[in-house]
């Protein structure tokens, strides 16, 4: 396992959300962190059909661009009585014409759940894979996730994405409405990152 030992990296994401909860985490490790839109390049297609796959592409591609480790993170969220829907796809639900719209695309999953005549509680998970790449082509991938269950109406102000509907295990309040300390502690971001942390980052 390589051990991340420069002190400046790039974050491999445009996700304004992503990028606050992972500048978040990392502050404790004293690295100097620039996200990929600040240096100007757009992000590659995701093409590949896993977590994995897509966490790969994104931060091969910083890296080579910036000439700096880059950290990526490919996440979603999956609903069991759907697949695992909307999984990898879970940006593209919130896709239209003028931009992300998530409130149609919980809409969405909550208009399916009904459809599929299954009882709750709606068991889901969020899962999330962190991917720091070398310039050099070398790579490190960490697989977090946090269960909980789809509830309806959306509840909650806080956080980003799918937040509103999903109410982690052993908690009464959605993500969207738990403080964003909270959800920093037990999130699948989190859980990947702690992984990440005493591989990479502890000595
Ligand atoms: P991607 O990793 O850029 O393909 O996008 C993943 C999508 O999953 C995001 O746009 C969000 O919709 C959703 N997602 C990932 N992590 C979270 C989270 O912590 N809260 C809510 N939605 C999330």
């Amino acid at each position: 396992m390589r051990k991340l030992t420069e002190n400046k990296l790039v974050l491999a994401s445009h996700n304004k959300g992503k990028l606050v909860e992972i500048a978040e985490l990392l502050k404790p490790f004293g690295k100097s962190v620039i996200s990929a839109g600040s240096l100007g390049y757009d992000e590659p297609a995701e093409t590949e059909n896993t977590f994995e796959g897509n966490a790969r592409i994104k931060a091969h591609y910083a890296a080579k661009h910036s000439d700096l480790p880059a950290l990526s993170d490919d996440s979603g969220l999956e609903v069991q009585a759907l697949s695992n829907a909307p999984g990898v796809y879970s940006a593209d639900w919130a896709e239209t014409p003028n931009g992300r719209d998530f409130d149609m695309a919980m809409a969405k999953v909550w208009d399916e759940l009904q459809q599929s005549q299954t009882l709750a509680p709606y068991k889901a998970r969020f899962i999330c894979v962190l991917c720091i790449a070398w310039p050099d082509g070398h790579d490190e991938v960490f697989r977090g996730y946090v269960t909980g269950t789809i509830i309806w109406p959306m509840r909650g102000e806080y956080g980003f994405g799918y937040d509103p509907i999903f109410q982690p295990s052993g908690h009464n309040e959605t993500f969207g409405e738990i403080d964003p300390k909270a959800k920093h502690a037990i999130s699948h971001r989190a859980d990947a990152f702690q992984k990440l942390t005493s591989e990479c980052l502890c000595d």
